[in-house]
């Protein structure tokens, strides 16, 4: 008889793991309390312009990057998939023009930025080298010792000797933050651009291993978008013999003198062999056990987890901005304010390269505001203002792009807006956080993929790692779905 696992949610780690399980001949069912796959990656469409909620760069879009075999493996991506690199990736603007831009092409930025900041050439050639350093890195993808595997993953010595180097300047770059980094560079511009490539609070590190994966021709952008890279996922996935239900919370485990006996949805207990929790594990340890996990992990995490959380504006413009970069990077004379949080830089990306995102003669223009926010929007919820704030910061933020960008004056058509709130209430995930923030020498504790306590019960997704995004969801998924089929003696079939 085929084992049953149940996987809770269908966000990328979940459809990871729920692809090869299936493949694997493990009879799986995804629950998703959602009405669509791919949890916070996602995008969605209002009155003819698409917005991109969810991917901004994809690493291991690009074969040479062994993350890319999981992407195809799961049908993420596949032949028919154009991936669309931008180049330059980020463009400082002034007075409406770009001034200073990070190109794709390492050779290039180097020559850009020494000719803006020449004042900075020692600091401009360690970056290069660091960038460098970090060329061929990516995270390791192994296979289960002991676990039987059709299709492994070649284990090329010559693949780990080139990541030396980075593994070297690692301590060095987890000592200090992003923001700090940037800091050390003289030219004004230059460490405005710098600033905007991720969240400053997170270590160099991070930003070294994003800005690295673009200049050595990673990280695209897979065109149609997070919807449709999902739902790729999840088709893979049912093409297979799997079955998702949309609309379903998991209410809670079922579980029985140490053994994972299935979980309740709608009251009902539906029974399995093993269960995998891809639900941001901070908060299942506290909603879906009969007690609160208590062990020193959980208890650390609650402690010490920092996340990333943003509010996401969209707007669809009656307007041609195809002759604007595509993403614009604004130092703003005056901090924008936004959900009790002061952003001095801002970025607006601008979809005019995706035709169909927006109808005939419009564009798409959305922006991040990366910081946490959460507590401010749940006060305006409680006090009853949160409608108001919102609409007040869209008014505000508005006026704002019509000063930045002249073609979008009375232009706009549609608009959108989502806090950390809206994650919270789509994805139930911690703060209505993504990932967790990385900083400078921290480690919160992570989960584990096997949880000890209860047999046949396994965690993946974002918070089984320091740090997060894309890259974490699939590889926490093929590594937790390496162990329940190791578990359960099957054989892991990977393609
Ligand atoms: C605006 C934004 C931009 C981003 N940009 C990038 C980027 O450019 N590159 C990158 O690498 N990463 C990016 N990320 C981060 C990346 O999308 C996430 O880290 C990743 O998708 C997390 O996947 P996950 O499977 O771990 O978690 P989730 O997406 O949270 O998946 C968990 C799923 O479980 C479901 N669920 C929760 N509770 C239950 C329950 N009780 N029962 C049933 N279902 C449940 C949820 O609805 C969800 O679908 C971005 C995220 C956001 C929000």
């Amino acid at each position: 008889m085929s084992k049953r696992l149940i996987i809770i949610g269908a966000g990328i780690s979940g459809l990871t793991s729920g692809v090869y399980c299936r493949r694997s001949g493990i009879d799986t069912t995804i629950f998703e309390r959602a009405g669509n796959p791919g949890g916070v990656s996602t995008s969605w469409k209002r009155k003819g312009y698409t917005f991109e909620g969810g991917i901004h760069w994809l690493i291991g879009s690009i074969p040479s990057n062994p993350l890319n075999d999981i992407w195809t493996e799961t049908g993420a991506l596949n032949a028919d998939t154009h991936i669309f690199y931008k180049d330059p990736v980020y463009s400082l603007m002034e007075n409406g023009r770009p001034v200073l831009d990070i190109f794709r092409d390492s050779g290039e930025l180097r020559k850009a930025f020494i000719k803006a900041a020449p004042e900075d050439r020692f600091r401009i050639h360690l970056l290069c080298f660091h960038l460098w350093c970090f060329k061929s890195f990516h995270p390791p993808i192994l296979d289960l010792p002991g676990l039987k595997v059709k299709g492994k993953h070649p284990f090329r010595i010559m693949e780990f000797v080139r990541m030396l180097p980075a593994v070297l300047l690692t301590p060095f770059l987890m000592m200090i933050s992003a923001g700090a980094y940037c800091r050390r560079f003289r030219n004004r511009e230059l460490r405005e651009l710098m600033t905007s490539v991720i969240h400053p609070s997170q270590n160099a590190l991070s930003l070294i291993y994003t800005l690295a994966n673009f200049c050595y021709g990673d990280s695209g952008y897979p065109s149609g978008g997070s919807r449709i890279m999902a739902q790729k996922m999840a088709d893979t996935f049912t093409r297979l013999g799997g079955n998702i239900f949309y609309g379903k919370t998991v209410e809670r485990i079922a579980y029985e003198n140490g053994k994972v006996r299935g979980v309740y949805v709608d009251g009902s207990l539906v029974e399995a062999d093993a269960v995998i929790i891809s639900q941001d594990a901070r908060k299942a340890i506290d909603k879906l056990f009969d007690e609160p996990l208590q062990d020193k992990w959980a208890r650390t995490m609650r402690k010490t987890l920092e996340t990333e959380q943003c509010i996401f504006i969209a707007l669809g413009v009656k307007a041609r901005l195809g002759a604007y970069p595509d993403s614009m990077v604004f130092s703003l004379e005056k901090p924008f304010e936004a959900g009790g949080a002061r952003f001095p830089i801002i970025r607006i990306n601008n979809y005019s390269f995706e035709k169909d995102y927006a109808p005939e003669g419009g564009t798409v223009l959305t922006c991040l505001l990366s910081n946490p926010t959460w507590e401010f929007w749940k006060q305006a919820k409680d006090n009853g203002c949160y409608a108001q704030s919102k609409k007040e910061l869209l008014e505000r933020f508005i006026t704002l792009v019509e000063t930045l960008i002249p073609e979008t004056r009375n232009a706009v058509e549609v608009t959108d807006i989502a806090t950390p709130l809206t994650y919270e209430r789509y994805c139930d995930t911690h703060h209505g956080s993504w990932m967790t923030m990385w900083r400078p020498w921290s480690f919160t504790s992570v989960a584990p993929i096997r949880y000890k306590r209860i047999k046949g019960l396994y965690f993946t997704g974002q918070r089984t790692s320091f740090s997060g995004g894309l890259p974490v969801a699939a590889t926490s998924g093929r590594n937790t779905a390496q162990a329940v089929c190791k578990d359960l003696k099957q054989v892991f079939i990977s393609k």
